[in-house]
């Protein structure tokens, strides 16, 4: 956790928490509530430069991965729902794009996601085509020099509110990582629309949604990557996204922490004050102990993979451990509150709920563990 401990990224951190309190903390219940992304916050932290920090210098970006953790891990500390479509746009879309784009796609995808004026996302995810990816079943053919797409996707974050996606679709016929193509479609396409947003127990203010593509007719520009390359190049991508997943939990967890912190100074119970309960004092020792190791194991993932390690293995125990940490910490912080922490009125509630996901998306805690054992085992 050298990175973290720098003085640059101790006075990053301070900026964006200033920042957060004062734009995204005021918004971040009523956007929850009300299931609307606060794209206004995103534009004005985009001019701060806290979009796309990782993303490289010429295209607006700062080329810095440990500024992005630094950004994501408070963002999440106030708005997990606001930072996971950032997330879909500036880390999943843009660094795709970023990964594996031409320098055309790079000058055109890459500013306006940057400045916050694009919104992006990335569709893997099948109504019958979930934890086993490679079952996909859009598909692709080409047709003299283009290529046709037709296919249905789900749980798409950003769908129903995004200029630009990434699908991912197979040839017909072709069987695992093979065949795989990764395109780049943009909102007003012929033949692509997107669903209303799905309701959901939490991230609510992040927009989920279908992806329906019937006869998308694209040039070999939208190509993103090689032909039959998109499996691949897809897996490679993954191990960047689940290095900072777990910086979700971390975040989440800081705050039950901070809430249940400052409740327990507050609130007496038998003619005490509920932090002089051992039995209390116990769930805030756990819930920090267990949240400083998971921060510690996850910024020392983020330095691995800035140096090109290979992370597959430690990406996927940081994303299991965190989120069966984070879901823990907020049981606790609601327990520690009692019938308060229960009410909406209370932050903890959305924690609670914000926290499930983080056992869900980006690969199950299930998956997670078959590819910790595949890698030991291998
Ligand atoms: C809010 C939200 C946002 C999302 N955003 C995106 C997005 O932007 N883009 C995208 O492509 N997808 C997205 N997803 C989809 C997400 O990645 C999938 O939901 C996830 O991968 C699980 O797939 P599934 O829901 O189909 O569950 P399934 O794969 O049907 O799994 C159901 C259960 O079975 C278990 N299971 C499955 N296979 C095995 C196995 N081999 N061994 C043991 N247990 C197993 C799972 O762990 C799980 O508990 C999002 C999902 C949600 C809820």
């Amino acid at each position: 956790m050298i990175f973290a401990k720098r003085e640059e990224y101790i006075k990053l951190r301070d900026e964006v928490r200033k920042f957060n309190l004062k734009e995204l903390a005021p918004v971040a219940d009523e956007s929850d509530e009300k299931e609307s992304f606060p794209l206004d916050v995103l534009r004005h932290a985009a001019g701060l430069g806290y979009v796309g920090p990782h993303l490289p210098e010429q295209y607006g970006g700062m080329g810095d991965y440990y500024a992005k953790a630094v950004v994501y891990e408070e963002n999440c500390r106030v708005s997990f729902g606001y930072n996971l479509s950032l997330n879909a746009s500036d880390l999943i879309f843009a660094n795709n794009i970023a990964r594996h784009g031409s320098e055309e796609q790079k000058q055109k995808y890459l500013p306006g996601i940057i400045r916050g004026e694009k919104t992006g996302c990335w569709a893997l995810t099948e109504p019958d085509a979930g934890s086993d990816a490679l079952s996909i079943t859009t598909n692709w053919k080409k047709d003299g020099g283009d290529y046709i797409i037709n296919g249905r996707k789900t749980f798409i974050t950003n769908a129903p509110i995004a200029d630009f996606f990434i699908v991912i679709a197979r040839k017909p016929g072709s069987t695992k990582a093979e065949g795989g193509c990764a395109f780049i479609l943009e909102r007003g396409m012929q033949g692509l629309s997107t669903g209303k947003p799905f309701r959901k127990l939490g991230g609510r203010c992040s927009p989920t949604g279908e992806v329906v593509l019937e006869d998308v007719r694209v040039s070999r520009d939208q190509l993103l990557g090689k032909e039959g390359n998109g499996f691949k190049d897809m897996f490679a991508s993954l191990d960047v996204e689940r290095a900072y997943t777990p910086l979700s939990s971390i975040g989440i967890a800081q705050a039950c922490l901070d809430e249940a912190v400052i409740y327990v100074k507050q609130r007496k119970q038998f003619g005490q004050y509920l932090s002089e309960f051992q039995l209390i004092q116990e769930k805030l020792a756990v819930m920090s102990a267990e949240l400083e190791v998971a921060r510690h194991y996850v910024y020392n993932l983020i330095e691995l993979m800035v140096r090109g390690k290979r992370i597959t293995k430690e990406a996927s125990i940081a994303k299991l451990f965190a989120s069966d940490m984070v879901n823990r910490s907020a049981r606790e912080a609601i327990q520690i509150m009692g019938g308060y922490g229960y009410m909406r009125e209370y932050k903890v509630e959305r924690y609670f709920r914000d926290a499930k996901l983080l056992e869900i998306g980006a690969g199950t805690s299930e998956i997670q563990k078959l590819i910790i054992a595949r890698e030991l085992l291998k």
